[in-house]
C-alpha cells in the first residue's frame, strides 16, 4: 500500500468539489494543483539545479506544456532552459561511434529524436506525484467512513480519472475491489445519465417543434460533455 502523504490534498479537493459542484472531478481538480505547482517551480525555484537541468536537457516538453510555459512570467527562464537542451540535442543527432565510422549514417538523429516524442520533464513530475494520489485516495476509501461519504457527494469523476482510480483500486484492493467499484460509479453513472439527457435535450432545442420547452440544464451539455470525457485538465484552479 501506498504512502500516505497526499492524503491532506486529496481530502481537500473531494471536500472543495463536494462544496461546489461547478469544479467538476476533484481528479481534474489535483491534477491542475500539481501542474500549477511544478510550472511554478520550473520557472522559479528549481530552474537552475544541476539535476534538473540534465533532465530537461534530456526530456524537454510536450506541445500542452510548452504553450503554459509560453505564458508564463519567466520567459529568459524558458529561453535558458531551452538553450541548454538544444545545445545538447544537436549534439547528440551527429552519428558517432564505430557505425558512423564505417559509413552507417543518420542512425542517431531518428533514435534521439524518437526519445523525445511523449517524453516531458513536467507530465513526468506531475504524474509521479498524480499516480500516488489514486493510491492514496483508494486508501482513503478504505479506512475512512468520512471520505466515502466525500465520494458520493462528488458532482462527478470525469472518465479517463475514473479509470485511473478504479485501475489503482484493482491493484491495490484485490478482493475489495467490486465493493469499492459499486459505491464510486454510483456519481459517475448517475452524472452520466443525467448529461446523456442533457446531451439529447440540447440537441431536440434545435428542432422548432421544441421552441417552446425551457434549456433546464442541457444549455452546457455539450461542453461539460467534452469535460467528462476528455477531463479538465491545464486549468487554473478556482
Ligand atoms: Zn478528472
Ligand atoms: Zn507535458
Amino acid at each position: 500500500m501506498s504512502e500516505k502523504i497526499y492524503t491532506i490534498p486529496v481530502n481537500e479537493a473531494f471536500e472543495e468539489c463536494a462544496a461546489e459542484p461547478s469544479r467538476g472531478c476533484p481528479f481534474c481538480r489535483l491534477y491542475n494543483r500539481l501542474e500549477k505547482n511544478e510550472l511554478d517551480l520550473i520557472l522559479g525555484a528549481s530552474m537552475m539545479e544541476p539535476d534538473v537541468r540534465e533532465q530537461t536537457n534530456e526530456k524537454s516538453f510536450c506541445p500542452e506544456h510548452f504553450g503554459l510555459l509560453l505564458t508564463g512570467k519567466n520567459k529568459l527562464g524558458l529561453g535558458l532552459i531551452l538553450e541548454s537542451h538544444m545545445k545538447q540535442l544537436r549534439e547528440e543527432l551527429d552519428d558517432r561511434g564505430p557505425a558512423a565510422l564505417f559509413g552507417k549514417v543518420g542512425t542517431a538523429a531518428p533514435k534521439r529524436l524518437n526519445r523525445l516524442d511523449g517524453n516531458c520533464y513536467l507530465c513526468d513530475r506531475i504524474e509521479y506525484s498524480f499516480s500516488r494520489m489514486l493510491s492514496n485516495a483508494v486508501l482513503l476509501w478504505t479506512e475512512e467512513e468520512s471520505f466515502r461519504e466525500k465520494v458520493q457527494a462528488q458532482p462527478y469523476l470525469c472518465l479517463p480519472h475514473f479509470r485511473r482510480w478504479l485501475e489503482a483500486a484493482e491493484r491495490e484492493l484485490k478482493r475489495g475491489y467490486a465493493e469499492f467499484y459499486r459505491a464510486v460509479s454510483v456519481p459517475v453513472y448517475a452524472y452520466f445519465d443525467a448529461l446523456n439527457a442533457d446531451v439529447s435535450h440540447f440537441c431536440r432545442k434545435f428542432d422548432y417543434r421544441y421552441d417552446a420547452e425551457p434549456w433546464g440544464t442541457a444549455k452546457d451539455a455539450v461542453e461539460r460533455a467534452g469535460k467528462f470525457l476528455f477531463a479538465d485538465l491545464h486549468k487554473p484552479v478556482r
